[in-house]
């Protein structure tokens, strides 16, 4: 099914068939895994379309549709992790250029602006996205994009995406999401009318703990084309198991989100009604400050629980280390459910200061709500709670 003809389709269909057909003199039900690095020509420059496997892989090709399909797209491209899509995403600058982003985003993004791309004198405005009009006012004559992170990692904070989108597109300035938090199933920012859309497909798009690797997604024929050259000319390119697995991992996104969901509240509410428990920070809680917008750009809030324990650094130390079916480890979206301290893991590499500001303070504990049993996932941090 191409992705013209998915557009008649439901979310879950798109997830199964977009970009997928009988294959090859087989007729194979699922898209092989094309294990080579180059293709056979009959004459110099005579070939079927695909040369050389960094430009193109028919494996790639049918994962690209299929996401392509999922975030409502026209094009989708590719890539080897998170990181190198939204490299490969700034390729499209020049130095001088200036760029405002989100203040809370993943440590490793956060790195890649401030650390990297600096060098290469790109300059960055960080803040909160929350003020519209503080963020038009940002935005100077050289300003090329706005960088959105909703919700944000790991403080859960939501933009308007809309609200950006539209300003952003006023101020000929490009709009991109990085929806690796929500997944299309629950938030898809094109049809709220950004530019472009990224993910670390590592996280709930693949959906196994078992992959690294990216995707970015627009309408726009010209960037996509610059973006395919840029693919093929920096050549952060995926490997076609990575690709094959992802394409089986996103043919139960949609079931797995709403389980991932499920859980959650149930885990949210069961955090919030704790004694050591200080604050839950859901999207889904009416506590949550930004709830009203999330249920008006999202449609659903995902399973993704920021909270803090009373106390410091030793209380979510022993927290962390007593979980048993919530295993401390780094990244999220996975079917296992995750635990992990964003203060000395996944945004170390943010200026104290500035996690301070954010609030990722010691007893800030992170966790991806998975799908097991919902009653043995209360149950274990139960247990670890009281060891607490
Ligand atoms: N964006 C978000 C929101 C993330 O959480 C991550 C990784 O944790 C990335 C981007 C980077 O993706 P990757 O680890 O696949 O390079």
């Amino acid at each position: 099914m191409n992705n013209s003809e998915s557009k008649k389709f439901g979310f879950g269909t798109k997830a199964i068939h977009a970009g997928q057909s009988p294959h090859g003199d087989s007729a194979s039900v699922m898209t092989p895994i094309y294990q080579t690095s180059t293709y056979a020509q009959k004459s110099p420059g005579q070939h079927t379309g695909y040369e050389y496997a960094r430009t193109d892989n028919p494996t790639r090709t049918a994962y690209q549709e299929c996401v392509a399909a999922l975030e409502n797209g026209k094009h989708a491209l590719a890539f080897s992790s998170g990181l190198a899509t939204i490299d490969t995403l700034f390729h499209t600058l020049k130095s001088g250029d200036h760029i405002i982003c989100s203040d809370d985003v993943y440590g490793g993004t956060f790195r890649l602006f401030d650390k990297i791309l600096t060098r290469f004198k790109l300059e960055f405005t960080f803040m909160d996205l929350s003020d519209i009009a503080a963020v038009e006012k940002a935005i100077k004559p050289n300003t090329k994009m706005l960088w959105i992170e909703s919700p944000t990692n790991p403080m859960l904070k939501i933009f308007d995406i809309e609200a950006l989108a539209k300003m952003s597109r006023a101020k000929k300035v490009l709009s991109v999401v990085d929806n690796t938090f929500m997944s299309p199933y629950f938030q898809r920012p094109l049809d709220l009318g950004t530019d472009a859309v990224v993910h670390s497909i590592t996280k709930y798009m693949n959906g196994h703990s078992d992959v690294v690797g990216g995707v970015f997604i627009t309408n726009d024929t010209k960037l996509h084309e610059e973006m395919k050259y840029l693919q093929n000319a920096v050549g952060a390119v995926p490997a076609p198991q990575d690709c094959f697995l992802v394409m089986r991992g996103l043919k139960t996104l949609h079931i797995r989100m709403k389980q991932h969901q499920e859980n959650a509240i149930e885990i949210a509410n069961f955090l919030v009604k704790h004694p050591k428990v200080e604050k839950v920070i859901y999207p889904g809680l009416e506590s949550h400050p930004q709830h009203a917008l999330a249920k008006k750009q999202m449609t659903g809030f995902g399973g993704m629980i920021s909270f803090t324990i009373k106390g410091g650094l030793t209380e979510s130390r022993k927290l962390l280390e007593t979980t048993k079916l919530f295993t401390l480890a780094e990244s999220l979206g996975g079917v296992e459910s995750l635990i992990e301290h964003p203060a000395i893991m996944t945004h170390a590499s943010v200026p104290l200061e500035n996690r301070q500001k954010l609030g990722i303070s010691d007893n800030l504990v992170r966790i991806s709500v998975g799908i097991e049993d919902v009653q043995d996932l209360i149950e274990d941090l139960k247990n670890a709670l009281s060891a607490v």
